[in-house]
């Protein structure tokens, strides 16, 4: 992939990362914010010891209420070697991660490939590419063989909230065909003693006053993706962080109708995953970014 003229991700925005910084925020180097085992993911990906969790800093995507803004949208963070990272990654394995779990991977895919490349002998834990769905399928294409769990968002059905909440065209049709890519390269959930070794699952975290969106999101999995080889994750702790006070439908916390509305949704349509305790919609969970582990 050139770095002189970008268009690793849908944005295709042919950025020189070498002397600029893309749409993303992203320059050639590498930039990360935080590397720690992460408690919070889901049952199957933090387990008992965590998910060895690395907070890659910048976005391609743009969402208005994004609880980690100052890392994806500011670009908080330092720049790190391919090789400083090969061995964030062996680091965490030695702490007892279960995983790496690669969060908003996608300006990086070819550093990380080669950071990958650097420590394969060594590193016998899943990896798993945390995203917000927004993928080019040549892309994803690129990390066939070196990625074992995909973690996508899929945010929204109608373009039109794409657009307004996370400046993003064409939301829906990039999503889905990224989907069936992750889902083709993955085959179904494989999980032993409680925890994924491959496999999709796909986040859906539900927002206020959307509840209809949200269903038709969970209606296109169980029509187009099979029931039993892929997991959703069903997130209630939506919080109004950041620049949704500019939108008034979505200043404030989903309630618990709305959640039990979906939620009753993916039970009726025969859907696996997770349901996320309404508890957790708290700003205390959200991570704490002060560059350890980088
Ligand atoms: S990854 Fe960043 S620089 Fe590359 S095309 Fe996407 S937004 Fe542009």
């Amino acid at each position: 992939m050139d770095m002189h003229n970008c268009r690793l991700c849908p944005r295709e925005c042919g950025t020189d990362r070498y002397t600029d910084t893309g749409f993303c925020g992203c320059r050639a180097d590498i930039r990360a914010a935080k590397a720690y085992l992460h408690m919070w993911e889901e049952p199957c990906i933090s387990g008992t010891r965590g998910s060895g969790t690395v907070f890659f800093s910048g976005c391609n995507l743009k969402c208005c209420f994004c609880q980690n803004y100052q890392i994806s949208h500011e670009t908080r963070g330092k720049e790190i070697t391919e090789s400083r990272l090969a061995e964030i990654f062996l680091e965490l394995q030695k702490q007892g991660a279960h995983n790496i779990n690669l969060v908003s991977p996608t300006p990086y895919v070819p550093q990380i490939t080669a950071a990958l490349d650097m420590c394969r002998e060594k590193l016998n834990i899943p990896i798993v590419y945390n995203t917000g769905g927004y993928e080019k399928v040549d892309t994803l294409k690129l990390l066939e063989g070196y990625i074992d769990v995909y973690l996508p968002d899929f945010k929204y059905f109608d373009d039109n909230l794409g657009k307004k909440y996370s400046g993003a065209d064409n939301y829906f049709e990039t999503v889905t065909d990224a989907l069936r890519e992750m889902y083709r390269q993955t085959g179904p959930c494989r999980i032993a003693d409680g925890i994924i070794r491959r496999g999709t699952i796909i986040r859906h975290l539900a927002l206020p006053s959307h509840r209809d969106d949200s269903v038709r999101i969970l209606e296109w999995i169980a029509e187009n993706l099979p029931r039993d080889g892929v997991l959703v994750s069903l997130m209630s702790q939506y919080t109004p962080f950041y620049k949704s006070y500019e939108h008034k439908e979505i200043s404030r916390r989903i309630s618990t109708f709305e959640y039990n509305y979906v939620l009753d949704k993916a039970v009726s349509l025969g859907l696996r995953g997770f349901m996320q305790e309404r508890s957790s919609a708290k700003e205390e969970y959200t991570p704490d970014f002060d560059l350890s582990g980088i």
